[in-house]
């Protein structure tokens, strides 16, 4: 489509999509009477989550947010813990340790798949690191064999752990095996702007068998429940911390279908991408764009599609005009490191160059299952266009 045949009309960020059998699930959840968490849509979503990424145990939660808080509590945080989080993440992903009582290492990520840096990781590591929270940004891995090497014979006072945070990362792989199966735990997402989505919710996967007694209790209110119900005591009641996770049935049976569309889902972001990969290429060189690197040894899970521009004055210019014509594209993370509460939860200040400079030059183009190619054409024309024009 040429730039002259565009018409005028909104294009949002991302749009929520029916797959397949959600409304008729939604409906037999309800008819069969068991809305609230751990029912029987819970199994089956957590089964299909299990066979695909495997790990002792997968518990649905509210978000990947209280997942993560979920991972933190299981760490048993104490006074003079920290975390190393990359600066270039979601607020929560550092939140849920803080809440924990843990201070952050904040670490920067690498120039091409914006994850975590290993390099910067060693420098930071030190005895008070309890955890490590990688990020695999858009859907592609970080360097988990680089990071791992660090971590490799390093046990801080009370060992250090490795979390990925995958909200971005289902069903992505590296060195063909899935996101999210190479941490002590690992968190998803399935909020609406991710690719498998009930509006709300997350899961945390437990990657170690000794997890899951304890994982259970504090997800189940602090409680033995699960004890009770496999008859391994008489009554149950509070043993320990934890809170409220779990994620209703109801839900439950809408992510099921969601999920049960995964290559449907997964064959038309991966066309999208490809588009937007395709169309972009030829303009890259002359206006000093850059596309998403995605290294051989990695399989991504297109969870989105980005461009860096030259700097940031030609990134919120290109912005401005996409906007005014009614194309939502977005940017992303402002640096954790940098912000208001980043700074007062830090252990120390560190240095993110290149988080502030992605974080500057990053445009987030539409993306979203419905996405048809002659609109991802538009885009790119209105796109390099806006680049082109001058200042
Ligand atoms: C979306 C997201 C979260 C939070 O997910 P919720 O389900 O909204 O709590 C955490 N980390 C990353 C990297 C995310 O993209």
């Amino acid at each position: 489509m040429a730039v002259s045949d565009w018409a005028p009309k909104s294009i949002p960020f991302n749009a929520p999509a029916i797959e397949g059998d959600e409304m008729a699930y939604l409906e037999a959840a309800v008819r069969d009477g068991h809305i609230s968490a751990k029912g029987p849509f819970t199994a089956k979503v957590v089964e299909l989550l299990r066979q695909q990424i495997g790990g002792a145990e997968v518990l649905l939660t509210t978000s990947c947010t209280a997942a993560l808080e979920l991972a933190a509590m299981l760490l048993d945080i104490e006074p003079g813990d920290t975390v190393i989080v990359p600066s270039f993440t979601f607020v929560t992903t550092a939140m849920a340790f803080v809440r924990e009582g843990a201070q952050l290492l904040f670490a920067d990520i690498e120039p091409d798949t914006l994850g975590l840096d290993p390099n910067h990781v060693r420098e930071l590591l030190d005895d008070s690191v309890r955890a490590v929270v990688p990020v695999h940004y858009a859907g592609v891995g970080c360097d988990l064999t680089g990071i791992r090497s660090e971590l490799a014979g390093r046990s801080g006072r009370r060992g250090i752990d490795l979390i990925e945070d995958n909200a971005h990362g289902l069903f992505g792989r590296y060195q063909g095996n899935p996101l999210g199966s190479f941490g002590r735990m690992s968190t998803l997402s399935f909020h609406e702007t991710k690719n498998f989505s009930c509006g709300e919710g997350g899961a945390l996967v437990l990657n170690r068998s000794s997890d899951v007694e304890r994982a259970h209790v504090l997800y189940d209110k602090g409680t033995n429940r699960r004890a009770f119900e496999g008859g391994r005591v008489d009554e149950y009641s509070w043993i320990d911390r934890g809170s409220s996770f779990g994620l209703a049935d109801l839900l439950a049976a809408y992510l099921l279908a969601q999920l049960e569309a995964q290559e449907a889902v997964l064959s038309k972001r991966r066309a999208i991408s490809g588009c937007y990969r395709e169309l972009l290429e030829p303009h890259t060189e002359r206006l000093g764009l850059r596309l998403p690197a995605v290294p051989a040894d990695r399989v991504q899970a297109y969870h989105m599609f980005y461009v860096l521009l030259p700097d940031r004055a030609s990134r919120d210019r290109a912005l401005r005009k996409l906007n005014a014509d009614g194309i939502m594209a977005t940017t992303h993370y402002v640096p954790l490191h940098s912000s208001l509460m980043g700074s007062k939860v830090a252990a120390r200040m560190t240095e993110c160059p290149v988080t502030t400079e992605m974080s500057g030059r990053l445009l987030r183009l539409p993306f979203f299952n419905g996405l048809d190619l002659a609109t991802v054409a538009a885009i790119v024309d209105r796109l390099v266009a806006a680049v082109e024009a001058s200042p």
